[in-house]
């Protein structure tokens, strides 16, 4: 019989991302999963720490489980994710029934860990950063279960550090995966029947800017458009000072590319803007947006970012 496993995810995107990935790798050693802790073998948070307090409160979440650990004392309980990766083994010190603590860049040790647990009651930690060359060799791909909708991992990390964001420091450094590869798994999801997929990254449209020998954002946006079978194509999440004309453009391009856009604000006042360290001022964002909304030229289509 199955053993089973349940998994609760906060946070962004990135973090639905690796819990995908998560509920792969648990399947791949036998872990069925279940819609409630009491029926579980193995019990795991995928969490997020940009919100104040949150390792608080991961630690009085992990409370629930406490009960449920005095009755069964084999059951096996983890924290992934961003608190998991900025409190590293400190974790395991605090909390008592705590068995696994795995990192943002350590999903693909999660079996690993989980059987170190289950064959020796060995309770372990896996939280360094790993370095570029390895980061991208971590892209697996994920199950599609009857999606017609999936994010697409473009890059990882980020290398803006603003004043107020904990993410460079618990996602690390920007990395942009190669161009070819993210076709390829877009064509790959478009022949299982995904029709629309979500380019992902901390900020998208910087992707390739470390790699001249890399496409820029926009003209990866124009490769994905040309795949057959693909009908919509949104990104998430686009930094105001990396909105380029080029991408801009593609608004007015490229059909398949959904009227939509996120692009965060932060705040009107240009003394924030500078303290939080964004790097543009109220007058280019909103530059950006009159020409967002003004960008598409073709007849009956003004006015798609309205
Ligand atoms: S660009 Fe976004 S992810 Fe990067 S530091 Fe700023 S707020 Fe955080």
């Amino acid at each position: 019989m199955n053993k089973a496993f349940y998994l609760e995810t906060f946070g962004c995107q990135m973090n639905v991302v690796d819990s995908e990935r998560i509920v792969d790798l648990l399947e791949g050693i036998g872990y069925a999963q279940v819609d409630a802790a009491e029926k579980a073998d193995l019990v795991l948070l995928n969490t997020c720490s940009v919100r104040d307090k949150a390792e608080r409160k991961v630690y009085g979440h992990l409370g629930r489980f406490k009960p449920i650990k005095d009755q069964r004392p084999e059951l096996i309980i983890g924290v992934g994710g961003c608190v998991a990766q900025q409190e590293g083994e400190k974790m395991l010190e605090k909390i008592s029934y705590l068995d696994l603590v795995f990192g943002t860049h350590n999903v693909h040790r999660l079996p690993e860990l989980v059987l170190q647990v289950e064959e020796k009651r060995q309770r372990g930690s896996a939280t360094e950063f790993l370095d570029r060359e390895t980061r991208l060799n971590l892209f697996p791909q994920r199950s599609v279960r009857d999606n017609v909708t999936r994010f697409v991992t473009i890059m990882q990390g980020c290398d803006n550090f603003c004043s107020y964001c904990i993410v460079p420091h618990v996602r690390g450094r920007e990395v942009s995966r190669p161009s070819a590869e993210i076709i390829s798994e877009i064509e790959s999801l478009v022949q299982q029947g995904v029709r629309e997929v979500t380019l992902l990254g901390q900020n998208v449209n910087s992707y390739g800017i470390k790699d001249e020998n890399e496409l820029s954002f926009a003209e990866l946006l124009r490769q994905v458009d040309a795949i057959q079978g693909l009908h919509r194509l949104r990104f998430a999440t686009s930094h105001p000072k990396d909105m380029t004309d080029e991408l801009i453009d593609c608004f007015g391009e490229l059909d398949k590319l959904c009227a939509h856009i996120h692009l965060p604000v932060q705040s009107g006042s240009d003394r924030i803007l500078e303290i939080m360290n964004r790097g543009y001022s109220s007058a280019d964002y909103l530059r950006k947006v009159a020409r967002l909304k003004a960008g598409d030229p073709r007849p009956g289509r003004a006015g798609r970012l309205c």
